[in-house]
């Protein structure tokens, strides 16, 4: 079957065109620049651009992918969680083509759609695996059966930041432009990750192994930045963060691998696209004998790729698709790829 996936949870407007399990053809449009001078994402800002954006990146995801919309055989839409207004453009859009073209409609939750793109680059998940969920809003290790019809069990979350928002904010700190993720892999290349000896959080023996914290990383690059006089050691500072982020990450992702007895790592999200945290969670699972899977840097940032990837194993699965009532889920906890609560 062919899925039409939209997602526009966030600022970036993105379409993905999938056939069992390939992609076709996407597209993307962000209103990023809009918001950097505010410093992070507007949502009314976002939702007019997404409203703008949606029908021109449908029409080229599917030039992209050389198909018409007759050949469309289901639509999946972002239905949660984030932005309640942008996601709100998507999910109508998606039930306006649904409606339209007389296909079925899938509202489904975007953190699975940012674990089933790897599909597209490595082809059908494994029975089981552990992912590793680190984005601008969330940070999970979280364990997967079959994404489509299996709940998903989360072994540990954040207790405050996500990592996303931790290269966020002390891009911020360090005078970096938004978004932080990028501009902090950039600035570290130029320095030393051993310079500044940021602490692990949770990481002591007795701490809760899989649950992350980040706001005292982010706090103890503050004070040190704080204390130091004469210029900034920028290119230094990013890359002892960035390690102390990516030791952190790694160290508990295979740690989970090995205490389930699972052997392959799923390493998904806007921060997978970071290249010391995929350069050492390649060197810890190579040693620990795990599979690492981790999709290409374009795929882990918001995409509709991700969106139709997901869409296409539900199809596949059988799951029955949402009622034209549902209604958006900011806040949707994951526990399905289905978002399922009905008009609220
Ligand atoms: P969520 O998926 O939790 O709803 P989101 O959709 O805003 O949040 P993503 O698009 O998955 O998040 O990821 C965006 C985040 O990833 C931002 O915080 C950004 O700074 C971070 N990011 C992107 N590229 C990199 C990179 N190369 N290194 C580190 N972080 C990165
Ligand atoms: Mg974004
Ligand atoms: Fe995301």
């Amino acid at each position: 079957p062919v899925v039409l996936g939209i997602e526009t949870s966030c600022d970036e407007t993105g379409v993905g065109i999938v056939a069992d399990g390939v992609l076709l053809g996407d597209a993307l449009a962000t209103s990023m620049d809009e918001h950097a001078r505010f410093g992070g994402v507007v949502p009314e800002i976002a939702a007019r651009a997404h409203l703008h954006a949606i029908t021109p990146m449908v029409r080229h995801a599917l030039d992209r992918a050389g198909v018409g919309f007759a050949d469309i055989d289901a639509i999946a839409a972002t239905a949660g969680p984030g932005l309640a207004t942008a996601v709100q453009v998507g999910l109508a859009a998606g039930k306006a083509f649904a409606l339209t073209l007389g296909v079925p409609l899938y509202g489904v939750h975007h953190l699975a759609g940012h674990a089933a793109v790897d599909i597209l680059d490595h082809g059908p998940l494994p029975e089981r695996s552990i992912a590793l969920i680190v984005s601008g809003g969330h940070t999970s290790l979280l364990l997967l059966g079959d994404l489509a019809r299996d709940p998903v069990i989360h072994l540990g979350d954040t207790a405050d930041d996500a990592a996303g928002e931790a290269f966020d904010k002390v891009a911020r700190l360090l005078g970096l432009p938004y978004p932080g993720g990028p501009a902090i892999d950039a600035a570290a290349r130029h320095g030393d990750p051993a310079a500044i000896a940021f602490p692990r959080p949770m990481t002591a023996p007795g701490d809760p192994p899989y649950r992350f914290s980040f706001s005292g990383l982010k706090t103890a690059v503050a004070r040190w930045t704080e204390r130091h006089c004469g210029p900034l050691p920028v290119a230094d500072i990013a890359a002892s963060f960035q390690e102390a982020l990516a030791d952190t990450l790694t160290r508990k992702a295979v740690a989970a691998c090995r205490d389930h007895h699972i052997d392959t790592l799923l390493l998904v999200g806007g921060v997978a696209a970071n290249s010391r945290v995929r350069a050492l969670a390649e060197q810890r699972c190579t040693a620990a004998g795990i599979t690492l899977r981790v999709p290409a840097p374009r795929l882990c940032t918001d995409n509709g790729a991700m969106i139709a990837a997901i869409g296409g194993l539900l199809v596949r699965a059988g799951i029955p698709p949402s009622p034209l009532t549902l209604g958006a889920d900011p806040s949707a906890r994951l526990t399905y790829a289905t978002i399922g609560k009905g008009l609220r």
